[in-house]
């Protein structure tokens, strides 16, 4: 199941946190990725990273696709609209190490953007490591063109 982050309104406790923050729980989902393993897997990671809205961490030594954006259900007043029927995942979810409660997840790695994933491949791989699909590119394209003048 995806790494959620979600609410517990059931002790008083709970109740007294969650009133007291503006549902941050409720603003995200993260998603378990494959590990990467070569240099075409982090460029696919990259890839998530070009869209809005999205991070990569690593938590654990397992990779996560996070995205930011709230729950339909989420209410101005930070309630959640869906109480009765909210799924499991937000009644199971506890106070106790949330994100209100915890502040530091000890993340091993957090990618905010793709340029910071185009960084570190070129550490990782080197600096010369996009231009293997100029390579590819230019390949397939000598491919065509030699199939055209068949
Ligand atoms: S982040 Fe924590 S305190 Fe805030 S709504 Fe979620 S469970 Fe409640
Ligand atoms: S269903 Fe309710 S508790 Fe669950 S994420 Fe949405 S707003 Fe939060």
């Amino acid at each position: 199941m995806a790494k959620t982050k979600k609410k517990d309104k059931a002790g008083k406790k709970a109740q007294i946190r969650c009133h007291q923050c503006s549902g941050l729980c409720c603003r995200y989902f993260a998603l378990p990725i494959e590990t990467p393993e070569d240099a075409d897997d982090y460029d696919d990671i990259r890839w998530y990273l070009s869209h809005t809205q999205t991070q990569v961490f690593v938590e654990d030594g397992d990779w996560y696709l996070n995205v930011l954006n709230p729950c339909i259900y989420l209410g101005p007043d930070n309630r959640c609209l869906n109480y009765e029927k909210r799924p499991k995942i937000c009644r199971t979810y506890k106070t106790d190490d949330c994100e209100l409660t915890s502040g530091d997840y000890g993340y091993e790695l957090h990618f905010t953007s793709d340029k910071q994933m185009e960084e570190y491949m070129k550490i990782k791989f080197g600096p010369k490591v996009f231009e293997r699909y100029d390579a590819k590119k230019h390949t397939k394209a000598k491919s065509r063109s030699k199939r055209k003048t068949r």
